[in-house]
């Protein structure tokens, strides 16, 4: 059941900075509906129209999260509501949703996605594309995106040890940002790193955002 299940995972996040993304792609309305009655407000997506297709249908304080890979044509369709984009991965996504975050008069959190998978499918900046973005006067003029983060996605494998060290990689990206550039700023908090299969291992190395969808609602 939805509820058991959910519960059963904000168990796990007792103790820890962490919080649940309830990952929703694929499932129907009733289903996210039956998921915020239990007590979910952070809520996932990964494809920007489903998203908006979704999101008059559900209250107003949920948390929307993008988390697959988004398309600069794509970001006029969520820049009105969506929280988080997690899947930033170029400076000319970031200056497309300064753009449209102005055209609504808001600011668009977003964590920085890194490739930390041992699979070319996967997709995310290196730390040295990520610091070339943090450098440049475009990024610097921004004033309608905050970035919040950084977000990975581990190679799907039951590998413990390999697991544990993308996720190590990983929180070493963050931590090295945080000093280099975000010292000064508390809102830059955010480690997403966790899915179903991984979400325990991933508590142990710092994540403080899990997206879980399966867990949850059962095989897409
Ligand atoms: C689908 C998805 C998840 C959730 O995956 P589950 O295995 O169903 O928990 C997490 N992160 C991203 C980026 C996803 O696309």
């Amino acid at each position: 059941m939805i509820k058991d299940n959910l519960h059963r995972i904000e168990q796990t996040l007792t103790g820890t900075n962490a919080r649940l993304v309830t990952v929703t792609k694929t499932h129907p309305v009733e289903v996210l509906r039956e998921a915020y009655e239990a007590g979910a407000r952070l809520f996932g997506e990964n494809r920007a129209q489903e998203m908006a297709a979704k999101q008059p249908e559900l209250p107003t304080d949920v948390e929307w999260h993008l988390i697959g890979h988004l398309q600069t044509n794509k970001v006029k369709y969520i820049a009105p509501f969506v929280h988080t984009i997690q899947s930033i991965d170029s400076l000319k996504l970031l200056l497309e949703i300064e753009k449209q975050a102005a055209k609504s008069d808001r600011i668009i959190e977003g964590l920085l996605q890194f490739q930390i998978a041992d699979e070319d499918t996967k997709t995310g900046l290196t730390l040295s594309e990520a610091e070339e973005i943090l450098n440049s006067g475009e990024y610097r003029a921004l004033r309608h995106v905050r970035l919040t983060g950084v977000m990975g996605v581990a190679t799907n494998t039951t590998d413990e040890d390999q697991l544990r060290r993308e996720f190590r990689q990983l929180r070493g990206y963050f931590d090295k940002l945080k000093s280099l550039y975000f010292a000064d700023e508390p809102t830059f908090r955010e480690v997403s790193m966790g899915m179903s299969s991984d979400y325990p291992l991933a508590l142990r190395e710092g994540s403080t955002l899990i997206r879980v969808g399966s867990a949850i609602f059962g095989a897409r």
